[in-house]
Order: C-alpha cells, then sequence, then structure tokens
C-alpha cells in the first residue's frame, strides 16, 4: 500500500487569517488569547482539509508564527542576549522581538531584529539563527509539542517535521570571534534527541527531518558530519523519515541513500533523474517517498507522468512507497476553489495547496487501487486537461513564436560599444559630475493608494483617475526641481507592485484573487501567473513617462522591470523553458523601451531587483542561468540608438561571483544597494575594472532617518577611491515608495548637498 502524505501546508489562510491576527496582534486590537486561538482553528482547518483530501499522514510543525526557522530557533534556546527577557520566560513577545526588532518607541531595550534571507531559491524568506562560538543549546520552547497533542487529539495521525540539525546549522550565521559553525553540531545534537524523545513518548511513530540542504554543494566537512549525526539520532524511539527538496542529491546521493534513518523523501519535480539511481542505492529496509506533486508553481499535475513512475517504484517498494508534494506546499497558494473570477478553461488548468493534496491522494489510490472507478475518473480527467492545454490557442501565439525564431544576435548587441555611446550621451544628456537621482518610486501615499484602488473598484472614473496620477506626477516633478536633481523620474504612483503592474498589461499572464504565498512573516504576495506566450498588446507607460517629460526641461527618466525579474516573481508556465520566458519577455519590454526612445526619452532604467535570486542552488548550473538572464536583459536593452542611455537597478549586496555577468549586460548606467556595506560591495566592480556608470546607493531607504551631508560625503568619497570620479552618479538605494515626503525630501536635499560637495572637490 502506498503512503499517501504532505511535507507541510500553508500556515496563512486562505483569507490570510494569520497575516490579520498577527498584525492586530501587534497593534494591540487582538490580546495574545485571540492570536492563539486564530492559529489553533487555522491548525485545525488545515488539518482537516488536508485528512479531507486524502492525505494519510499530517504535518505538524509546519504551523509558526513567523517563521519554521525562527520557531527551531527558540525550540534550541538560541536566542541572543539581546532578546532575552531581564525578567520572566521566553514567550511569544520574545520571538515576535526576534523577527522584528525591538525599537526605542517600544517597551524596555532597542535590539536589532535578526537578519532575514532567503530560503533556498525560493521567495520565502527565514530568520537567519545567530550562533557565537560559546553557544549553548537547551530545550526552550515546547510549541511543537503542543500541536502534536492538538492534532491527535482531533484524531489525526500526524507525522512531526523538523528541520534537521545540519540544515539548520547551515542556514545560520556565526557571530563574533571567528569559529566554524559545524564544531556546534556535538552540542546541538543532545537537544536534538530531547525532541524526537519526547516525540516518540507522545506516541508518534513517524516524524520527518528536513534536510534540504542535501540538495546544495556540501563542503567535504559538512558531507562527513551527516553521518555521525543520524548515527547519534538513530538511538531515538520513533522513525525517521529525511526530506530533501529543491533539487537533486548528485553527490550527496550516496551518502542520503545510506543514512541509518528509516526513510528518504526525493523531489522528483525538480530532478525526475534521480530516481533510478536512488532505487538503486536504496538499502531493503528503507521507505522511498517520491515528490511528484510539484510543490513550487500552480499547475496540475500530470497524473498519468507521474503514475507511471509510481507504478514502477511500487513493483519495487511495495509496502515502502510513500507519495508527497515534491516539497511543503508553504509556497503553493492555498485554496484553488475560492478563485471565482478565473475562466474554467484557466481554472482547470491549475492546483493549490488542497488540490495538491487531493493529486498526492488519487496517486496513492491509483496505485493501491488502480481499477477504482473514482481513480479511472480523475486519470481521465486529468488526461483531458493535460490534452486541452497543450493544444489551447490561448497558450501558444505564433506571431510571439515567429519573432523569438527570428533573433539574431545582432538583437542582443547595442550599435556601439560602451566608449562610444557614453561619448555620445554625454554630449547629449548634458549633466553635471556626479549627477544625481533617485530610484523611480516617491512615496506612495494614502491618496495614492486609494485613488489606485477605487479606480481598479471602479468608483473613480477613467478621466478623474489619469487626473489624480497626472496631479502626483507634476507633485513630483516640483519637488524634484526644487531639489535640484540632475535626472528626474515620474514617480511610479500608478504602479501598486513592480511586476503586476506589468504582468496585467502584457498577454499570457493571468492573475488570481486570493492566491496568496507567505513570503515573510505577516507578508504575502500574490504572484501572477503566466499561462501563455507572452506578448505586448500596447505601450504600457509611455503616456505616463511623456507626460512626465513634458513637465520639465530636465532629464526624465522611464522606468520599466527586467525580463528577469518579471519571471522571477511570477508563477511560470512548464510547458516552456525559462529562457523562453524570459526571451519573450524581453521583446515585450524591448518594444517599451523603444516607444519610450522615439517618445523623446533619454534615459531609460530596467529593473532587474530579481537577477541574483534566479541562481540555481547548485554552482553547476549558474552559468547556463547567467548566459540566458544576461541574454534576455541585454535583447530588451539593445532596440535603442547610442544617444539613449540604459540604466539598471538592483539591490542586493553580493557582486563579487556575478560581477562578469553583471558587467556582461552592459547598462550603461547601473544603480546598486550599497549603504549599508559601506561601499565595500564597490570592491567587486573595482577588482573586475567594471568598464560602465555606477550609481551606488549613498542612503538606506529601509528607514525613515535622514542621513546627513557628511556622512554621504564620506561614503562618496570612498566610492570614488574605487571607482573613477567621472564615472560615479549619486543616488538612494532603492525607490522611495514606503517613505513619507517629510524625510524624503530631507534626505535629498542632503544628497544633492553631497553631489555639489564632491564636483566642488573633484
Ligand atoms: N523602480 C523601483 C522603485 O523605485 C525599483 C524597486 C526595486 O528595486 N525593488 O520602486
Ligand atoms: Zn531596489
Amino acid at each position: 500500500m502506498a503512503v499517501a502524505h504532505s511535507l507541510g501546508f500553508p500556515r496563512i489562510g486562505g483569507d490570510r487569517e494569520l497575516k490579520k491576527a498577527l498584525e492586530a496582534y501587534w497593534k494591540h486590537e487582538l490580546d495574545e488569547a485571540g492570536l492563539r486561538q486564530v492559529g489553533r482553528q487555522l491548525r485545525a482547518r488545515h488539518w482537516q482539509l488536508q485528512a479531507d483530501a486524502g492525505i494519510q499522514l499530517l504535518p505538524v510543525g509546519d504551523f509558526a508564527w513567523y517563521d519554521q526557522v525562527l520557531s527551531h530557533s527558540l525550540m534550541f534556546g538560541v536566542i541572543p542576549p539581546r532578546f532575552r527577557p531581564a525578567s520572566g520566560a521566553i514567550g511569544l513577545d520574545t520571538l515576535f522581538a526576534m523577527a522584528r526588532g525591538v525599537g526605542q518607541r517600544c517597551c524596555g531595550g532597542d535590539a536589532q531584529a535578526q537578519e532575514m534571507t532567503k530560503w533556498f531559491d525560493t521567495n520565502y524568506h527565514y530568520l537567519v539563527p545567530e550562533f557565537d562560538a560559546q553557544q549553548q543549546f537547551e530545550l526552550s520552547w515546547t510549541q511543537l509539542f503542543e500541536e502534536v497533542d492538538e492534532a491527535l487529539a482531533l484524531g489525526h495521525a500526524v507525522k512531526p517535521v523538523v528541520i534537521g540539525p545540519l540544515s539548520y546549522l547551515w542556514l545560520g550565521k556565526a557571530k563574533g570571534a571567528e569559529f566554524d559553525k559545524l564544531d556546534l553540531l556535538e552540542r546541538l545534537l543532545p537537544v536534538y534527541g530531547q525532541v524526537l524523545e519526547r516525540l516518540g513518548a507522545q506516541g508518534v511513530e513517524w516524524v520527518q527531518i528536513d534536510e534540504p540542504i542535501l540538495a546544495l554543494d556540501l563542503p567535504q566537512d559538512w558531507k562527513n558530519a551527516f553521518e555521525r549525526a543520524y548515527n547519534v539520532l538513530q538511538r531515538a524511539p520513533l522513525k525517521k523519515l529525511v526530506a530533501t527538496y529543491f533539487g537533486g542529491l548528485e553527490d550527496n546521493l550516496g551518502l542520503a541513500a545510506v543514512l541509518p534513518v528509516d526513510g528518504l523523501h526525493i523531489d522528483l519535480v525538480r530532478a525526475p533523474d534521480q530516481y533510478p539511481v536512488i532505487l538503486d542505492r536504496l538499502p531493503a529496509y528503507k521507505v522511498l517517498s517520491l515528490g511528484l506533486v510539484d510543490g513550487r508553481n500552480v499547475w496540475r499535475c500530470d497524473l498519468d507522468k507521474a503514475l507511471a513512475v509510481l507504478r514502477h517504484a511500487a513493483e519495487r517498494l511495495g509496502e515502502r512507497l510513500w507519495v508527497a508534494p515534491s516539497c511543503s506546499l508553504l509556497h503553493s497558494p492555498v485554496d484553488l476553489a475560492r478563485e471565482d473570477r478565473l475562466d474554467d478553461e484557466l481554472k482547470s488548468w491549475l492546483a493549490f495547496a488542497v488540490q495538491k493534496c487531493a493529486e498526492v491522494a488519487l496517486l496513492a489510490r491509483a496505485v493501491n487501487q488502480p481499477n477504482a472507478a473514482e481513480v479511472q475518473a480523475a486519470l481521465a480527467e486529468s488526461r483531458a486537461v493535460q490534452q486541452a492545454r497543450a493544444t489551447s490557442p490561448r497558450i501558444h501565439n505564433p506571431t510571439v513564436r515567429a519573432r523569438l525564431a527570428a533573433i539574431t544576435p545582432a538583437d542582443s548587441r547595442r550599435a556601439s560599444p560602451f566608449a562610444e555611446r557614453i561619448a555620445k550621451q554625454r554630449a547629449h544628456l548634458q549633466l553635471p559630475a556626479f549627477p544625481t537621482t533617485t530610484i523611480g518610486s516617491f512615496p506612495q501615499t494614502a491618496a495614492i493608494r486609494q485613488a489606485r484602488q477605487a479606480h481598479r473598484l471602479g468608483t473613480l472614473g477613467e478621466a478623474d483617475y489619469i487626473a489624480a496620477m497626472q496631479a502626483e506626477i507634476r507633485h513630483a516633478v516640483a519637488v524634484q526641481e526644487q531639489l535640484g536633481l540632475d535626472v528626474l523620474v515620474h514617480g511610479e504612483a500608478e504602479r501598486n507592485d513592480m511586476v503586476e503592474y506589468f504582468a496585467e498589461q502584457l498577454d499570457g499572464y493571468a492573475f488570481t484573487r486570493f492566491g496568496w504565498v507567505q513570503s515573510y512573516g505577516s507578508r504575502c504576495v500574490k504572484p501572477a501567473i503566466i499561462y501563455g506566450d507572452l506578448s505586448r498588446p500596447r505601450p504600457m507607460t509611455v503616456e505616463w513617462i511623456r507626460y512626465a517629460q513634458q513637465q520639465t526641461g530636465k532629464v526624465m527618466k522611464g522606468m520599466l522591470t527586467g525580463p528577469v525579474t518579471m519571471l522571477m516573481w511570477s508563477f511560470p508556465r512548464e510547458d516552456v523553458s525559462r529562457e523562453v520566458q524570459a526571451r519573450q519577455l524581453a521583446l515585450a519590454i524591448r518594444d517599451e523601451v523603444c516607444d519610450l526612445e522615439a517618445a523623446g526619452i533619454r534615459i531609460v532604467q530596467i529593473d532587474e531587483a530579481a537577477f541574483r535570486e534566479g541562481l540555481p542552488l547548485r554552482r553547476a548550473q549558474w552559468q547556463g542561468y547567467l548566459d540566458w538572464a544576461v541574454e534576455a536583459f541585454r535583447l530588451c536593452a539593445s532596440g535603442v540608438r547610442d544617444e539613449t542611455q540604459i540604466h539598471t537597478h538592483m539591490c542586493y549586496s553580493e557582486f563579487n561571483d556575478v560581477i562578469e555577468a553583471i558587467a556582461a549586460m552592459d547598462a550603461d548606467v547601473i544603480t546598486i544597494e550599497t549603504s549599508r556595506s559601506q561601499m565595500e560591495l564597490l570592491e567587486a566592480f573595482r577588482a573586475f575594472d567594471y568598464p560602465n556608470e555606477i550609481g551606488p546607493g549613498v542612503y538606506d531607504i529601509h528607514s525613515p532617518r535622514v542621513p546627513n551631508t557628511a556622512e554621504m560625503v564620506e561614503l562618496l568619497t570612498k566610492a570614488a577611491e574605487r571607482i573613477p570620479a567621472e564615472r560615479l552618479w549619486v543616488n538612494p538605494d532603492c525607490g522611495l515608495k514606503t517613505r513619507g515626503w517629510a524625510e524624503t525630501e530631507a534626505a535629498l536635499v542632503n544628497m544633492v548637498a553631497a553631489a555639489r560637495q564632491l564636483r566642488r572637490s573633484h
């Protein structure tokens, strides 16, 4: 009998109940008992939904008040001293302080939140555990055990989920005196032993231990540590399933197969090829869990395809076969049934978390009772859907395909090399040294958001909406002129989000109403879905930018989102490669760039905030990705004359290992986030002899703090030590949409003053 199980379910709730409760709690509008009540209700509902869908072993421990890695830090007592309450026990407020920081405005101290970073290659962010050389671990948080009891009391068969000791250590950061995190393993393992011991005492038969780092390139000492760690955990009185996901095991396959545990889960969506090898290497006593339903995307599973593997596995494994989603469903929207505005055809192609559970259960049944009428009907339906989708005219646009096929290498090359372009651009633009600009957005005030929403709801007519946005543009332009900025922007008032705004105007994109996915804490995103060939039916930004340019004699910069970022922050298609989708997006954006140029716009910025996060988990695959990502950017940027200046913007703080690709993008100007690294980040550009112009951010836009002129002069002086002064721009780290106008103007006054000071001294 194949067993249907799940690795984890989204915790936010179909209506984002957890988000709403958390935010109410933080605003003191809901008390702790009320918050806990919401958590309990969500867990109960989610277990029931999964059980009803046919999942036989339900995950517990996938619920978290903020983040599952943070829950583990509390469980192991990895609580930095700055968050330890002066008196009393650690509690929910300790957890929230670690997640969100404690400001002076609040309670006693002042403690900066823990760092947050991306969970592997997903758009989920976890809180980075902080370890010091003296780190001690002790069982300090009993949430997991309480939730197990809760599920058992509801009559469910449960399988608690914990992050494995090696992945947990890997994800953390060594603070203070330098030391090797791996040295902490011996101290950490006894606490894992206690956790497993206690789960066993609660009557748990199976525990799932997630070791996603097994899908990464690991140093040899980390590989060696696996056997040691699991030899210690082996003694715990319950069965252990080690779960791997987000990629193939590759060189870690042998070690994963022989770990002294009772089962192994593998991701066959991301890495289908590893199946036969693992089957051969797996010891005869072990359970093999096949991740066949995609936990990372929204497409309905091709059941026939999954079943072919499963039937084969069933013959070899018999009772030892489990079926699951590829990874936790944390990365899927909750329930497709709620979508009332998607047309039936599109809806028939999709599956969210609830539906994915049903797919997993159906696959298990198809092995166990192949002739059941219900199984036959579901397979027939799946087959019909796959066929209909493959041939649907909504997906295939021959014009787009023909255009893609006609692309030549020259399309991805500017007419002249940078040195020639920049000379023409300087003559054309007539900017001073150290030109000042901003990254695009200005404060998104309540009035702006209200106008956009009223327009969406239809209560604000088209003409009134346009007038309101034009008024915002005039205001933004007037402020920038008064501040004395050199290159102006229109302010992005009309944009809700840098991807959604464009996706809504492209053919081939679909939108959900409730397709929220947790990004971090209470923050959720609702990625658009790429379902077909992408194209631009009409210009998207030209009227706004033209209007903005008409308000000023200064240079107005057009503002677009690049193809790689559009792709990374959407749910992509699975029936064509990401490379092809990026190229389709690039052509659509290229047309927009050319239309802006034709409308008299002299600078166009193409944001690629997500360029780096597209990097595959394995180094060996980096170059393949970078090749098409760079190509897509060049394709969208190369349709213009030499005189037209192309900017790009990226906000992250790791350029060393991708600097060659960044240079290959050949943007005339790149603006980056540097203020928090004290310009250290420019070292990569200096060492590489990066040839084009750079605008290193001179102040952090994440805080309302107004930087003074002297500190920005200091940063720019540091920058000029690494980059020739004639190639430097002056700008903030990123867009200003989350800031208020008062602090924005105050900061920009000082920034312009800093640029002027540098002009005098250089
Ligand atoms: N142009 C965008 C803005 O200013 C860039 C946002 C980003 O880089 N994340 O808001
Ligand atoms: Zn940015």
